[in-house]
């Protein structure tokens, strides 16, 4: 992808945010289909952002380039104070108006097309893993023969690691979608920036065990910065984005879930839902309407490329 190729997929409605759900992602604890071990792990706290210390800095990712930055997050709060009736379309959340040239090698952010090309779309669900919602979307792309991407939260899978396998035993991929979902995370300083990916990936393939397919990074909130791209690119993570918002995380009802799917949906559509970061029934409820829609349309399912 050429540079200008890649201003003008990041600075147009590929890479919106993906939701203000911090601080929901470990709220959740009920009955699930997948059988937990005797006695998950005990996580550590989950709260929006912390003080990075220098000391638990990774050393392992090099970071070329300069300071972070260049992003602006127009979306900030929680999801209880979203209403709960029709979404509504939210401006550009992020300028890269001025963005600089990304190192080589980590200069892309994937936001649409998928593996095998065709008549296929890429499911991607984000902000779990989480012991109630995540089963039954595992249980519904099983039914479908679906596969998906799971971005998820570091801590979340340390503590559902049984969860974080069964999605590699299902035969889906991995994406590190950092440890606290700070969608302001381009502004703080390199380390926490390194720490908040590198940490995530160590917890995802610590709790996917043999055969992880860690394969991509998405920046919370779609804060991108050429230092996060760079630090996913050291990490052998592909920055992700998509190109079809569900935007199910404001919970805009079943059908409002499929209609802001079906406004963008096409041939290599990658598809932004939530199996984690709150109540995600609609979002449930509409991935089986979804999946039935788009078996009747002949699509398949594959991998963003
Ligand atoms: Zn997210």
């Amino acid at each position: 992808m050429t540079a200008a190729a890649i201003t003008a997929a990041i600075s147009g409605a590929v890479l919106t945010a993906c939701g203000p759900h911090a601080g929901g992602h470990l709220a959740q604890s009920s009955p699930s289909s997948v059988t937990p071990p005797a006695k998950p792990a005990s996580p550590g706290p989950h709260p929006p952002s912390q003080a990075p210390s220098p000391s638990s800095a990774s050393p392992s990712a090099p970071v070329p380039g300069g300071a972070a930055g260049g992003t602006q997050s127009g979306r900030t709060g929680g999801s209880a104070a979203v209403p709960s009736g029709p979404a509504s379309q939210p401006g550009p959340a992020h300028t890269y108006a001025q963005l600089p040239s990304a190192p080589a090698g980590s200069d892309m952010v994937v936001g649409h097309g998928v593996v095998g090309g065709g008549k296929s779309v890429a499911l991607t669900f984000d902000d779990g893993p989480d012991p109630r919602w995540t089963p039954q979307v595992l249980a519904l792309l099983a039914q479908h023969h679906a596969k998906a991407t799971f971005c998820e939260i570091g801590p979340l899978a340390q503590r559902y690691p049984y969860l974080t396998s069964a999605i590699v035993a299902n035969g889906d991929r991995l994406c590190d979608h950092s440890v606290h979902h700070d969608e302001q995370q381009s502004r703080k300083p390199v380390e926490y920036n390194i720490r908040e990916i590198v940490d995530a990936k160590r917890e995802i393939t610590n709790a996917a065990g043999d055969g992880a397919k860690l394969m991509y990074y998405r920046a919370p909130g779609g804060d991108w910065s050429p230092t996060i791209r760079a630090i996913a690119g050291a990490n052998h993570l592909q920055p992700l984005g998509w190109s079809d918002d569900a935007n199910d995380w404001r919970r805009p009802g079943v059908d409002g879930i499929l209609r802001n799917i079906n406004q963008d949906l096409r041939p290599g559509t990658i598809i932004l839902m939530h199996d984690g970061g709150g109540d995600r029934s609609q979002t449930v409820q509409a991935l089986a309407r979804l999946l039935n829609q788009l078996d009747a349309q002949g699509y398949s399912y594959g991998f963003p490329a």
